[in-house]
């Protein structure tokens, strides 16, 4: 079990951030807000894939004015990201944006800055601060008190740049706090992993502020998965992160997706569906399992609701223990299946009908749960390798070969 860093808790709308509250999962729109039936159904994707928060960017004035008919259409807090204007920022307060992200190094003018603070002290709404190049103050012992983080980081392979993030960072609180605003989240997003990683340890042993984790500019799904979930997967471990956005330059639907997967393996929260395991494949499969999966995958998606563990296993050999823990598994042999529910066989069915009676099995398993009769991970799937009955075909005769083969040679090595 993760122990988190203790932080101050702010509300996003109805969604607590940080305190004793689970790990937030956020998104952004990548269309126009100004489109306001498009930005509608961005959202509402984002959140029936189980965004908690959304933000929109507002470059224009006709962004913001779009905001009042967006939040009527909408059931998740927004948050209005504002870059170089601050008046964008007082709009959004108006319309009844849940929050706002800032960065002070994008506005030049200090009493711009306080006037969002102000407007957003007065509605309880909380700020994102981020840590970027630039600045919007020029500390009287900036130098000096680079020169002294700098000394402290100086192992490090990005202590200067860490020692200008929290200087910056430095600056910027000074702002909010001379105005007693503490609903502050804080991010100090890079596109280098290894910098993430520094820069939210050192701000976490400095600030109480939630952490917003991110990587910036992560590339595409496919490099940029690892980019993202190395760092925040490697920090939430460590207790450290209140909320997580993870960016790709693709459908934002994969961030939520892959954010929320990312909290349940690391057990952060509680999953919602099924969770599915599946093998790899290898010599001794008989089946399109890859196929199946696929199938499998988007059925449980659309008819499982409770976190039921289901396994969909090549063959018998390993697939036992592969599984262990799943409440239904599947393990192929030749062009069939033998379906397991919670340790006990329930059916033997060839290739073609294995989707359809894994998903029946599902069902029932799910609806006995609900009723009370049955507990998920109670009992799990326990059978011997390999195939001690033979039911699955020629696939027994193959691993009996390996498996006598194997015996063979061990026995040579014996003599
Ligand atoms: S479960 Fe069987 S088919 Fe799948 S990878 Fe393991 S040994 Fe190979």
């Amino acid at each position: 079990m993760i122990s988190r860093r203790k932080t101050r808790q702010v509300m996003v709308g109805n969604v607590p951030i940080g305190g004793d509250a689970p790990v937030v999962v956020q998104s952004m729109t990548s269309g126009y807000t100004h489109d306001i039936d498009n930005c509608v159904r961005e959202i509402n994707k984002l959140a029936a894939a189980g965004a908690d928060i959304v933000r929109v960017a507002v470059p224009e004035r006709k962004d913001t004015e779009a905001l009042k008919e967006i939040m009527k259409q909408v059931h998740v807090p927004i948050v209005a990201d504002v870059h170089f204007h601050f008046q964008r920022a007082l709009e959004a307060i108006e319309a009844g944006v849940s929050k706002i992200r800032l960065n002070p190094g994008n506005i030049n003018d200090r009493q711009q800055v306080e006037r969002v603070i102000d407007a957003c002290k007065e509605r309880h709404l909380p700020i994102r601060v981020g840590v970027n190049e630039g600045s919007i103050v020029e500390r009287k012992d900036k130098q000096k008190r680079m020169r002294e983080l700098g000394g402290v980081f100086s192992d490090n392979r990005h202590g200067h740049i860490l020692a200008i993030m929290i200087t910056k960072l430095e600056e910027y609180l000074d702002i909010f706090y001379e105005r007693n605003f503490y609903d502050i989240v804080i991010s100090a997003k890079s596109i280098d992993p290894i910098l993430v990683m520094d820069a939210y340890r050192e701000i976490s042993k400095r600030f109480d502020h939630p952490l917003h984790l991110g990587v910036t500019h992560a590339g595409p799904k496919e490099t940029g998965t690892i980019r993202s979930v190395v760092p925040l997967g490697t920090l939430l471990a460590g207790g450290i992160g209140d909320t997580i956005r993870i960016s790709y330059a693709n459908d934002p639907i994969y961030e939520v997706q892959d954010g929320l997967e990312l909290l349940y393996v690391l057990g952060l929260r509680q999953r919602k569906g099924a969770e599915l395991i599946a093998c790899p494949t290898c010599g001794r499969i008989q089946v399109d399992l890859f196929t199946l999966v696929q199938h499998v995958n988007r059925k449980l998606k659309e008819e499982i609701t409770l976190p039921i563990k289901v396994a969909v296993m090549g063959c018998v050999v390993n697939g036992p223990g592969e599984c262990e823990g799943a409440d239904v598994a599947i393990f192929a042999g030749d062009k069939r299946g033998i379906i397991y529910v919670q340790g006990e066989k329930v059916a033997n069915v060839p290739e073609e009908n294995i989707l359809d009676a894994l998903l029946e099995e599902c069902k029932k398993f799910q609806a006995k749960v609900l009723r009370g009769e049955a507990k998920l991970g109670e009992k799990v799937v326990d059978i011997l390798p390999p195939d001690p009955i033979g039911e699955l075909g020629s696939g027994y005769a193959k691993i009996s070969a390996a498996k006598a083969e194997s015996d063979r040679a061990l026995q040579i090595l014996n003599q």
